[in-house]
């Protein structure tokens, strides 16, 4: 979201004819309650005669990411999707009929079974499948650890990405595994995955284990933004972002959408926090006033638009409203964010050096990070260094630049075309 300018320039441009650049900063600027306001009208023309099917599975997860979406408010679900032409055509926790029995019998009709019903939905294909929850695939690949209705959940979800034109994960489960895939007694036992990575290892996707290619879009966040569910969703059945061909320009390397996780933006840049911090007054208890570092905020390397979008209806943040930053849409979270409320230099991570920190926490965006706290991991005091003057290591840290790599924004040929247009545009 941007400024007031950019905000009427959005309002006035013409959406039949908005370039992918053009609709993804609207999106950005705009969220997900003005742009479906402002662009009603439009939308409806565009998909006159145009509806995609969502099937929407749960899987190991708590459901909050439904939940995130439910609480989107302006526009609630429903008008979205309303507004949008998508059909919920199946959603496990939405959905009314659930198993309905007859005289002691199941009734034997999808407006009443919902098993039934799925079998339909899948059968159909080209249906987009949002993903929620991770997947089980222990013990020893069979997935038994999660059930529903008789059948692993590993199976059920195999069955619906075959069918599926592509899968949007949202939630940290569904993306890396999330809570499920944190360090415990029973994490190899029960081998959660996510469904292209599992915590950052592209190998250990679902998919992979699977064999099975499918183009996936990630929203992380536990649980993510309605924001950033509903406009990705708007961005595709919009004919916006064009799956797969797309893809590779407006996602990270971890498949998340640029717009809502810029690897050139951190959250700490936008906090309403950021004064003290810059001032060096830091809390050390919590529900005072300052800067949360201290109380071990990782926004400071947390590359998501949450200090600018906000949460609650555009009005709050973690920060803002009192808690740290727990960094919850890095690809490693949980587990390279804990412990939560210690600062990270005191702390470490856990299980980790502070090289891994750097490669897990930080991502390959560590040019983008807020400078001071890259300063701060940066010279973190190794044994060797104990005794050198604070300058000399500032200096080493300074000398060794940490390489950053970012996908290009736009396809190449689009350059020029985009640029054309933005000077037409100004
Ligand atoms: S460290 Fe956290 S609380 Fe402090 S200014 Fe940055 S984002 Fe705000
Ligand atoms: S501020 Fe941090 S913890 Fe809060 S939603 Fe954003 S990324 Fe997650």
């Amino acid at each position: 979201m941007s400024g007031e300018g950019d905000l009427d320039r959005f309002k006035n441009l013409d959406f039949m004819k908005m370039d992918r650049r053009t609709f993804l900063k609207a999106v950005g600027a705009l969220g997900a309650s003005l742009f479906l306001q402002t662009y009603r009208g439009d939308i409806v023309r565009a998909l006159e005669f145009a509806e995609t099917r969502i099937v929407w599975l749960h899987g190991g997860e708590c459901t909050g990411c439904s939940i995130s979406l439910l609480n989107g408010g302006e526009p609630d679900v429903l008008q979205a999707f309303s507004r949008l032409n998508l059909r919920l055509a199946y959603h496990e926790v939405l959905l009314g009929q659930q198993g309905i029995y007859v005289d002691g019998k199941m009734e034997g009709t999808s407006e009443l079974n919902s098993e039934i019903l799925f079998e339909e939905v899948i059968a159909e294909k080209g249906y987009i499948l949002v993903a929620e929850g991770a997947i089980a695939n222990g013990p020893k690949g069979t997935g038994k650890y999660c059930f529903l209705g008789g059948k692993s959940y590993k199976d059920i979800f195999r069955r619906t990405a075959e069918n599926a034109a592509f899968i949007v994960a949202v939630g940290q489960c569904a993306t890396n595994g999330g809570v499920n895939s944190a360090d415990s007694e029973i994490r190899d036992l029960m081998d959660f995955r996510g469904v292209a990575f599992t915590m950052e290892d592209r190998d250990r996707g679902i998919l992979t284990e699977y064999g099975l290619e499918k183009p996936v879009i990630n929203i992380n966040g536990c649980p993510p933004h309605p924001d950033w569910m509903l406009l990705t969703l708007a961005a595709v059945v919009l004919g916006k972002i064009k799956v797969p061909d797309d893809l590779p320009y407006v996602l990270d390397e971890w498949l998340r959408p640029k717009i809502f996780f810029p690897p050139d933006h951190v959250i700490h840049d936008n906090c309403p926090r950021r004064g003290y911090y810059d001032k060096g007054e830091f809390d050390t208890v919590v529900s005072g006033p300052k800067c949360l570092w201290k109380l071990g905020c990782k926004a400071p390397y947390t590359h998501a638009d949450c200090a600018i979008r906000r949460w609650n209806g555009y009005h709050s943040l973690c920060p803002q409203s009192g808690s740290p930053c727990i960094s919850c849409v890095s690809p490693g979270f949980p587990e390279s964010s804990r412990p939560f409320f210690q600062e990270i230099e005191d702390a470490g991570i856990v299980g980790t050096s502070i090289d891994t920190v750097a490669k897990v926490a930080i991502g390959a965006s560590l040019l983008a990070v807020g400078a001071h706290a890259v300063r701060r991991i940066a010279i973190k005091e190794k044994p060797e260094e104990k005794g050198k003057q604070p300058e000399e290591k500032e200096k080493k840290s300074e000398e060794k630049p940490e390489k950053e790599e970012v996908m290009p924004e736009e396809k190449p040929e689009e350059k020029s075309e985009t640029a054309k247009k933005d000077q037409g545009d100004e």
